[in-house]
């Protein structure tokens, strides 16, 4: 049903469009270089024959195909996002084609690196099968043009197979996933679907909607400068009441001790002189009362510290990022199990796991549209080891035309 070749060269005609976002811009999307891949999907949409096919002023896309089929079903969508991380480059991304892969080393021809299975352990399950890498200087960008191939060819399946019976669907690409924004922007009314699935996670199997409840908080520490030579019982060097707080919250509660559903306090960043100290936090957990309690913890040392030192020797600063989209899931678990069955239904063993961070849907959650997450088929995202088989992205092209199917025959009764 789906051609090898051509979602290869589908999925290569999207990656060497350079859509590199930028955390740096005001902007959406972030980079002017991004409308090119947005123009060339409304195109291709428009051309496939989908309907209702729009691009807006923030370059967010969209296109239904309507149900073909005399019954009511749910409106689902499909989302992935065109942009690139601003990580390692994507420009100028020339991919390695490795037919029926050996198992064993693949140098990666432009540079001196070698994506080898000792390391990338992964690997070894694709033996066989056809690989696709780049070629050491620039990442693949099959984060997330993966997805964005498998919706396209799904979408075009479903239009060359009358015999495929669906109901309404909704197709979104978005820009600027990857500095935080994808979500934004994003019209859920104007897309009108009852739920939605991204196109977005690694190796196949993937399915995922649980994430990190997520906060930032900077701490900032007053001292009082004085002349050394003259300071007893005057100099408060901000820098040593910094240390307390650090040395107050659990060492082994950070990410470099934990993994799972453990949470952390994470210190990214901080700079100081006596005078003044500044820490920077994030704060994760995907429970949502330790993830309260974590922030708690932090407000409660600040109180102490100025007792203890009788001044407001430190001021917090805390805000929300964003929230596990378990909350907005757990009621509406079917979205989840017709997931599942979709994948065992194609001999894929469903990998059901939290993420250790946020994805677009944990937002497009909280803004009325649950979103969980499935494979898209990469590996290794966000630099030169990059690569993405191809049988993974035409499994993920299945399971979305196999949701399609189950739910329009759900709805049967
Ligand atoms: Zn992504």
């Amino acid at each position: 049903m789906i051609n090898k070749q051509e979602i290869t060269d589908r999925f290569i005609s999207y990656i060497t469009i350079d859509t590199e976002s930028d955390p740096n811009s005001e902007t959406t999307p972030s980079t002017e270089k991004q409308w090119d891949l947005a123009r060339k999907l409304h195109q291709e949409l428009t051309d496939m024959g989908m309907s209702d096919v729009s691009i807006d002023e923030n370059a967010y896309v969209m296109a239904t195909l309507p149900s073909n089929v005399d019954h009511d079903v749910p409106v689902i969508g499909f989302i992935s996002h065109f942009d690139s991380t601003p990580d390692f480059t994507g420009k100028n991304i020339k991919p390695q084609i490795i037919h029926d892969y050996d198992g064993g080393d693949i140098p990666l021809k432009g540079s001196d690196l070698i994506l080898t299975p000792d390391y990338f352990e992964s690997l070894t399950q694709y033996k066989g099968q056809t690989i696709i890498t780049t070629d050491g200087t620039t990442l693949l960008a099959a984060d997330d043009k993966a997805g964005i191939t498998e919706i396209m060819t799904a979408m075009k399946i479903m239009i060359d197979n009358p015999s495929i019976k669906h109901g309404t669907i909704k197709v979104g690409f978005t820009p600027d996933e990857e500095i935080g924004r994808g979500a934004h922007k994003f019209d859920v009314e104007k897309f009108g679907a009852d739920w939605a699935y991204t196109m977005d996670g690694s190796q196949i199997g993937e399915l995922e909607y649980e994430n990190f409840n997520a906060a930032g908080a900077v701490v900032t520490f007053h001292g009082k400068i004085v002349h050394p030579g003259y300071a007893k019982g005057k100099m408060i060097n901000s820098m040593y009441i910094a240390q307390e707080f650090i040395e107050s919250l659990p060492r082994m509660e950070t990410p470099e001790h934990t993994e799972d559903y453990q949470g952390f306090f994470h210190l990214h960043n901080m700079k100081g002189a006596v005078e003044k100290t500044e820490l920077q936090y994030i704060i994760r957990d995907h429970d949502r009362g330790h993830f309260e309690a974590r922030k708690e913890v932090m407000m409660k040392l600040v109180t102490d510290l100025n007792a203890q030192y009788d001044r407001e020797a430190v001021t917090i600063e805390i805000k929300d990022q964003y929230f596990n989209m378990r909350e907005k899931v757990e009621p509406v678990m079917h979205i989840v199990d017709v997931a599942e069955k979709a994948m065992r239904e194609l001999g894929i063993e469903p990998l059901i796991k939290p993420i250790r961070g946020g994805t677009d849907g944990s937002q497009l959650s909280y803004m009325g549209l649950p979103c969980p997450n499935i494979f898209a088929g990469g590996h290794n995202f966000h630099g030169p080891y990059e690569y993405v088989p191809v049988e993974s992205m035409m499994k993920a092209t299945e399971v979305i035309v196999k949701i399609a199917e189950l739910i329009a025959m759900d709805a049967n009764g």
